[in-house]
């Protein structure tokens, strides 16, 4: 099989597919296959310059003008297309979602202040309004969360959020209000979907704080991050997995901040909190490996040894204290872990685990639960 490219600078007299077609028959007499893995015109008035090639001799080593033709950065790109405008034009900057290889969406806040798109699927469809009576009071964001669904925020006259979504089975629903937040918001929304599951929705709150709705099968009310931080621009949220996100924002000196959030821990992770120090009955203590149902946890304080962690945690995994309070502390003449004397006391590096404890953790992972 033969594979190659096709990338025009300027088109031969004849078609290339005629070229191509003939590249087919020559070989197919030998079963040797041609693919065509891509064509494109280079249609860049830049690279004009590049559309009359000094090859030398032609023999030998390529001269610079065949290495530069040929290492040329801007052959990756197409030239750019003109896909046209709304009747009447458009405003602001375009949105674009794409929800699976096949399809591809754009979508303008029209001059009309109408919601407006052009749709590709293999080639690229008329300009459609995308009507329903929404006046647009900011560009559109466009997101996807599966291959069959697709939805579309703007801000309305109103001041709220609103959106409109497009699935297979349905076609385009009406415009829903989501509202806005308490006091209102600035500027357009924004949105990410980390899975087919969630979709967020967030904006700058008229407080200039971070406000979002969350949908996960019905939508939550406008939650504010009540952090102190404070935007000086609409935030642009992503997401990395299905279990993270993240949103970049301007903050009120002109620098760039990220804040993110990954899903709760599963009630088979450990959740350690490294804290200042504790109060309670227990006295002060190195660390504290009691933790709410569910949520298999510990606190390490600040005067923690470098122990402290392993041993909190053998305290999770199902480990008891072999020995304690002070001044009975046989573990600790053998460097055992989990000495309940404290693991301050323990001189032995690294401690070790005795032989009915090594059996413990492989019989009771997690034991407490
Ligand atoms: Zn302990």
């Amino acid at each position: 099989m033969i594979r190659f490219h096709i990338k025009i600078l300027t088109a031969p007299f004849l078609s290339v597919a005629s070229m191509v077609s003939g590249m087919k028959q020559t070989y197919g007499q030998y079963g040797i296959g041609v693919d065509l893995v891509s064509q494109a015109t280079l249609d860049i008035p830049d690279l004009a310059t590049r559309t009359v090639v000094n090859v030398g001799g032609c023999s030998g080593a390529a001269t610079g003008d065949q290495a530069a033709l040929f290492g040329m950065p801007m052959a990756m790109w197409s030239g750019w297309i003109n896909l046209g405008k709304p009747t009447g034009g458009f405003g602001g900057r375009p949105a674009t979602v794409s929800r699976s290889s096949q399809y591809c969406n754009v979508y303008v806040r029209g001059a009309d202040n109408a919601l407006w798109g052009r749709a590709w699927d293999g080639s690229w469809h008329n300009w459609q309004k995308l009507d329903g009576g929404l006046v647009l009071a900011s560009d559109p964001v466009a997101d996807s969360m599966a291959p069959d669904h697709e939805h579309v925020f703007a801000r309305g006259t109103d001041g709220n959020v609103h959106q409109k979504w497009w699935t297979q089975a349905s076609s385009w629903s009406s415009w829903k209000s989501l509202g806005a937040p308490q006091g209102g918001f600035i500027g357009a929304p924004a949105t990410v979907s980390r899975s087919s599951q969630y979709c967020n929705v967030y904006v700058r709150g008229a407080d200039n704080a971070l406000w979002g709705r969350a949908w996960d099968g019905s939508w939550h009310g406008w939650q504010r991050h009540d952090d102190g931080g404070r935007l000086s621009a609409p935030p642009a949220p992503g997401s990395m997995t299905s279990e993270h996100e993240h949103i970049f924002g301007r903050g009120m000196s002109g620098g760039l901040w990220q804040k993110w959030w990954l899903a709760p821990t599963r009630a088979t992770e450990i959740v350690v909190f490294f804290i200042l120090g504790n109060t309670g009955s227990a006295g002060s203590l190195n660390g504290c490996a009691t933790y709410p149902p569910g949520q298999p946890g510990a606190v390490v304080t600040q005067t923690a040894s470098q122990w402290t962690l392993a041993h909190e945690v053998g305290h999770v995994l199902g480990l008891q204290h072999c020995d304690g309070p002070p001044p009975n502390c046989p573990c600790l003449a053998y460097g055992d872990l989990m000495t309940g004397c404290g693991t301050g006391k323990i001189t032995q590096s690294p401690p070790v685990l005795g032989p009915f404890e090594q059996i413990f953790l492989k019989i009771f992972p997690l034991s407490p639960l």
